[in-house]
């Protein structure tokens, strides 16, 4: 590793002038990414500016409208376990329970993990190339070993897939994060915040040096306490997904009258289909509904050597999780 200076911030503001003066410095939360990635010799920053002493960041408040304001400090830990977490957003505590390790969760925060890095095989291997640690070196995941990678929004230039699970659960949700810079507060939505790797995979997401984010904004969905978080992966604990599942659904009778879906893993950001909740509000809340929507969810996917068996393994994994949702719904 190589020597850094270490700036311990006491307020937002001192944070943000840190970061003004030092170009290649990074905020440090958690470090359960971070550091691994300095370790790796990915991430060579000058300065590490420490936000863990910014005060009024690391709690989860409910709001009078059934939704919640996630500090960015709050541990993940403490956000799967809140009691309105689980009741108002089951999907995203299970999400949460389902990633890393009870120690890691401990450790990470929330805005850390919105801003985690991808773990695509190539991008910490200085010897392969990789447009995402080094723009303009090429993409050795394209031919290469990619089934861990995305079939959903890639580019020419970058495959791989978005690894975080609560964020799979927060695209679904409509979350909006909130953060503040040099040119003050911004509110940007979810669905905006992760960019798509187009010709800059290495921009990935929609926050300057010079902001930091303050909380995540989980609007209010009473049918969300209708939801779950399904994660598919190759040994059930400490493991990135394969494909996971996060879905809220209401019925009205024997018709799905509102619904939420998002899939991770298999895109270059959370993924969110409104075409595919669309073909299911309104429809019989049947096996066939789901598969179709399904169908629709992946319609213009673009499956490599090694990662097509996600399609299947993600319509199926739809279908399992409608189901289960329209049995506890009745
Ligand atoms: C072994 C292992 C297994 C894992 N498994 C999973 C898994 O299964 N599922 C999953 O979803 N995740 C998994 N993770 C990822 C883990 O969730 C993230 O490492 C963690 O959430 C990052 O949070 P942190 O506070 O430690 O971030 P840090 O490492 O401190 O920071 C990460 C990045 O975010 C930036 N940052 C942090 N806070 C802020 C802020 N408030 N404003 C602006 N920038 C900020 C930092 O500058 C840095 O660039 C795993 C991690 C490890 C090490």
């Amino acid at each position: 590793m190589r020597e850094f200076a270490l700036i311990r911030a006491e307020t937002a503001d001192a944070a943000i002038a840190a970061l003004t003066a030092h170009p290649n410095a990074r905020l440090i939360a958690g470090g359960t990414n971070l550091v691994d990635l300095m370790k790796e010799g990915v991430e060579t920053p000058t300065h590490l500016i420490d936000i863990n002493g910014l005060g009024g960041l690391d709690d989860v408040q409910a709001r009078g409208n059934g939704g919640l304001m996630i500090g960015a400090l709050a541990s993940n830990s403490a956000v799967a376990w809140h009691s309105d977490v689980q009741v108002r957003f089951p999907m995203m505590s299970e999400a949460i329970l389902a990633g890393a390790t009870t120690q890691l969760r401990n450790m990470a925060t929330m805005g850390g993990n919105l801003l985690q890095k991808n773990r695509c095989f190539y991008y910490a291997n200085h010897a392969a190339r990789c447009n995402k640690r080094a723009p303009g070196s090429g993409c050795d995941a394209m031919d290469g070993v990619n089934r861990m990678c995305a079939v959903l929004g890639t580019s020419d230039h970058c495959i791989a897939a978005h690894p975080s699970d609560v964020c799979v659960a927060l695209r679904a949700l409509d979350a909006v994060v909130h953060v503040t810079g040099v040119n003050g507060h911004r509110a940007i939505d979810f669905a905006d915040f992760h960019k798509r790797p187009g010709d800059t995979p290495h921009v990935e997401f929609e926050l300057a040096h010079d902001e930091l984010i303050l909380g995540i904004e989980v609007p209010g969905l009473p049918f969300a306490a209708n939801s779950t978080y399904l994660k598919l992966r190759d040994r059930t604990s400490y493991a990135f997904a394969l494909v996971s599942i996060a879905a809220a659904l209401k019925l009205e009778g024997d018709t799905v009258d509102d619904v939420r879906l998002a899939v991770g893993s298999v895109g270059t950001v959370p993924w969110r289909s409104a075409d595919a909740e669309d073909a299911m509000r309104g429809a019989p809340a049947t096996a066939e509904t789901f598969a179709k929507a399904a169908d629709i969810f992946f319609e213009g996917a673009i499956p490599r050597a090694g990662n097509g068996f996600k399609i299947e393994l993600a319509k199926r994994a739809i279908v399992r999780v409608m189901e289960t949702l329209k049995e506890r719904a009745i």
